[in-house]
């Protein structure tokens, strides 16, 4: 089965043809990092008007990139929520409107559900390969995750831990209280003067840290431990909480570029523009303080997120872990959850990097999942901005 899959919930605009829900034949993202870029975060107006400049070009250029036509497709598949209502509206409709016209079952996807199913995409070199899947064996192939696994959920809005028991069965384990990971990134890294997205900026300065005490033979754990960033277990739970961490950089990222308060000019500007105009200065001066925080962040977040992932696998007795979402880019987290999980014989899995952060490859296995499940929407399928993962009671 081959279907088309529409991505829009945000500042990306993805198309995508996916195979048997796990070979790609095409995957296309128009990201607007950009024009964001400029403005610290995403600007829910300016989003939903370039997906409408992006998606049509898109759609386009992923069937010719996958050499298909519209008889090679099979159905149609385009994310309906969570998201921002006016960027989901784009695809949604582009997506229903396809499926109309030629005359293609039309499914609309949970986006957060899609991030799980990243896992199931194979490299490509897999997909030249693959034979066509008979029908009867869509549940399982070599390969893909086994069931039943916990999956960390970690994106730009969302951090949860989730026992999955098989496809479409999801059960609620903990949640953050406050701020998402990827949230508490981006905040932070704009204080320190390190851009949007902030995950991949923060990394990138943790790993120069680490690079630079690695080199001089010194101990970066010592050196990170003077700032003691909190970090909040809260215990007998899976819940994660994030903003006591992110308010304590915040006012650290005050403190550590106290020196470059010299080089201001003076004059009077609001909080916001005072912390990312000294971070930049810091950034740019190379100033290890800056690094090494944005080193000791990293660390906080990432110990609390593999401790009470592997627990969690421990507790219900899995033989899988996987990790879903843009923060399941992180290599730090990465090489942290495979040093908890390799001694306890549980296997772990996560996307490759460009199918953690949004695109519409995932939209299309998840599609395809459903489908076989014999499920489809029908036109009058609106947006659901604030929707989450279908739990159990
Ligand atoms: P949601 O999926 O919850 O609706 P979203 O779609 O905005 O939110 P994603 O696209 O899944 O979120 O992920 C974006 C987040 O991933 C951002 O917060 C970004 O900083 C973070 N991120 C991206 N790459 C990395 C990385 N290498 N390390 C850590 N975080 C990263
Ligand atoms: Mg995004
Ligand atoms: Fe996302």
């Amino acid at each position: 089965m081959l279907v088309l899959g529409i991505e829009s919930s945000c500042d990306e605009t993805g198309a995508a043809l996916v195979r048997d829900g796990r070979y790609l034949l095409s995957n296309v993202v128009a990201s607007q990092i950009e024009i964001h870029n400029r403005y610290g975060g995403v600007v829910p107006e300016v989003a939903s008007r370039q997906q409408i400049a992006a998606i049509i070009p898109v759609v386009e250029t992923a069937l010719a990139q996958a050499s298909c036509s519209w008889e090679d497709v099979d159905a149609i598949a385009a994310t309906y929520g969570p998201g921002l209502a006016g960027s989901l509206l784009v695809g949604l409709t582009v997506g229903k409107t396809l499926s109309l016209a030629r005359e293609l079952p039309f499914l609309g996807v949970n986006h957060l559900e899609a991030h799980l199913y990243a896992n199931w995409l194979r490299p490509q070199a897999e997909t030249a390969t693959a034979a066509p899947l008979p029908q009867q064996e869509w549940r399982y192939q070599s390969g893909d995750p086994l069931f039943p696994l916990i999956c960390l959920v970690i994106s730009g809005a969302h951090s949860e831990i989730v026992l999955v028991r098989d496809h479409g069965d999801y059960e609620l384990l903990g949640r953050t209280r406050d701020d998402a990971a990827g949230e508490a990134l981006d905040k932070v890294s704009r204080v320190l003067g390190l851009g949007y997205p902030g995950g991949p900026a923060i990394q990138r300065m943790a790993q120069q840290a680490e690079d630079a005490y690695a080199q001089q033979k010194k101990s970066i754990k010592k050196a990170r431990s003077v700032y003691r960033l909190p970090r909040a277990w809260l215990r007998g739970t899976y819940d994660f909480s994030f903003s006591g961490v992110k308010t304590a950089m915040l006012h650290l990222a005050e403190g550590a570029t106290d020196a470059a308060r010299t080089h201001e000019d003076g004059k009077p500007s609001t909080q916001y523009t005072r912390y990312t105009r000294m971070g930049e200065q810091a950034a740019q001066a190379g100033a290890p303080d800056v690094a090494l925080l944005a080193s000791g962040f990293q660390e906080a977040i990432v110990d609390v997120l593999a401790t009470k992932t592997r627990m969690a696998a421990q507790e219900h007795q899995v033989k899988q872990v996987i990790l879903a979402g843009g923060v399941a880019a992180n290599l730090s987290l990465r090489a942290r959850m495979l040093q908890e999980l390799q001694p306890l014989g549980i296997r772990l899995s996560y996307p490759p990097i460009e199918f953690c952060t949004d695109n519409a490859a995932m939209i299309a296995s998840a599609a395809f999942f459903h489908l076989s499940l014999g499920e489809h929407h029908g036109m009058d399928l609106d947006v659901q901005p604030g929707l989450s993962l279908p739990f159990r009671k």
